[in-house]
């Protein structure tokens, strides 16, 4: 049954983290509990290049997102949509009872900074969701221009989903202006799902002071106020955060420059293999995800038997699609903790499994 997991989310845990997260329980308001939230702080803000709280959510990055959006939007959100999980934010959006609009953009398109600002200058917006690295195509927007826009509109707060795309290459918040950036345990992270951390600016936990319906669980207010005594709103999810912490060392110890271009280097491998191959990258052109790619099935294999494949003979799964990309594309991560050796064994096996894989019929 042990098989190894290339899809962008859940991904291979590693030993170390797993073995980190079989440690005794501690009570959530205990000091040992306060120590350890702690010590997780000064590494979390390096990574989300903040000087602002990060916080820890027991829930996956839905829960997180969905609560961003029940904290922040008073008026009206543009919700910014390239892909499955961006599509989805306006869904929610409505979900929560808010005013949205839809700013819609092709599958594989990244977010076009000038459409934004066209948007948001007819006015009335207070909030926009916007999605770094659409997992669901392997697209990712250019982050610093859609920022340098939405910085001039001082009544807009950003709410920024890095989920797939942080801790693999530089994303500094406060630098880049984001006002809520979060992400989850399971992507780039290399943890198992059931984290979500998000950090959160002065002007948008502001703004949540003005609004009602917050609900509890995801309240900004309570999150910070429960960080300041180095605890959480609700029990949290213990085990997980031991395996962060074990993480944050790894990620310390490889150092911050290595790991990016570790990430960097491993996605041009697959890509370069794929291209090679006569696949091409889905995404539009200079816009491919660096943790993940997604190709189009432009030879037309059979992709659920090639799947089957890689399984029974090779210990491992892709990704098939997503939604109404199934069959038409895969995605193959390489998030976490993968290595030169562990990619060029993926490959062999790709080139393996390809060459038993029937076409599916046109
Ligand atoms: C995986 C993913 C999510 C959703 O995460 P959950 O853990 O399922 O809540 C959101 N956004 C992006 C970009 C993702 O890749």
């Amino acid at each position: 049954m042990a098989y190894k997991l290339f899809i962008p989310g859940p991904i291979a845990v590693s030993e170390k983290t797993l073995r980190a997260m079989a440690q005794p329980m501690i009570g959530h308001r205990s000091t040992d509990f306060v120590a350890l939230y702690q010590a997780l702080q000064p590494e979390l803000q390096t990574l989300f290049g903040t000087k602002d709280a990060v916080y820890i959510s027991t829930s996956s990055a839905w829960g997180a997102m969905e609560g961003s959006i029940r904290n922040v939007v008073k008026a009206k959100v543009l919700n910014c949509m390239n892909g499955a999980f961006s599509d989805k934010w306006y869904d929610v959006s409505l979900r929560c009872g808010k005013q949205a609009t839809a700013l819609k953009f092709e599958w594989g398109q990244p977010v076009d900074p000038e459409a934004v600002r066209a948007e948001l200058a007819k006015g009335g917006y207070d909030a926009i969701t916007l999605i770094h690295n659409e997992t669901s195509t392997g697209c990712m927007s250019d982050l610093e221009a859609l920022m340098a826009v939405i910085r001039q509109f001082p009544d807009v707060i950003s709410i920024v989903d890095v989920v797939s795309s942080f801790s693999a290459l530089s994303i500094p918040k406060d630098k880049l202006g984001i006002d809520i950036m979060i992400t989850g345990s399971q992507k780039a992270l290399a943890l198992p799902p059931g984290l979500a951390l998000l950090s959160v600016s002065k002007r948008a936990l502001d703004r949540a002071t003005g609004i009602q319906e917050r609900g509890y669980y995801f309240d900004f207010q309570e999150f910070q106020k429960n960080h300041e005594n180095g605890m959480t709103p609700s029990t949290p999810v213990i085990p997980l955060i031991y395996a962060l912490k074990s993480k944050l060392e790894d990620i310390k110890s490889e150092g911050l420059e290595a790991r990016y271009a570790r990430h960097a280097r491993l996605n041009k491998t697959v890509r370069d293999w794929a291209l090679a191959k006569g696949f091409k990258v889905f995404a539009k052109e200079g816009h491919g995800s660096v943790t993940l790619n997604c190709f189009a099935n432009t030879l037309g294999y059979d992709l659920p038997a090639l799947n089957k494949i890689l399984k029974s003979k090779h210990n491992l799964v892709i990704d098939g699609g997503y939604g109404k990309l199934k069959g038409k594309t895969f995605r193959i991560s390489n998030m976490g903790d993968e290595t030169d050796a562990t990619i060029a064994a993926l490959i062999a096996s790709l080139d393996s499994a390809l060459s038993e894989t029937p076409k599916a019929a046109a």
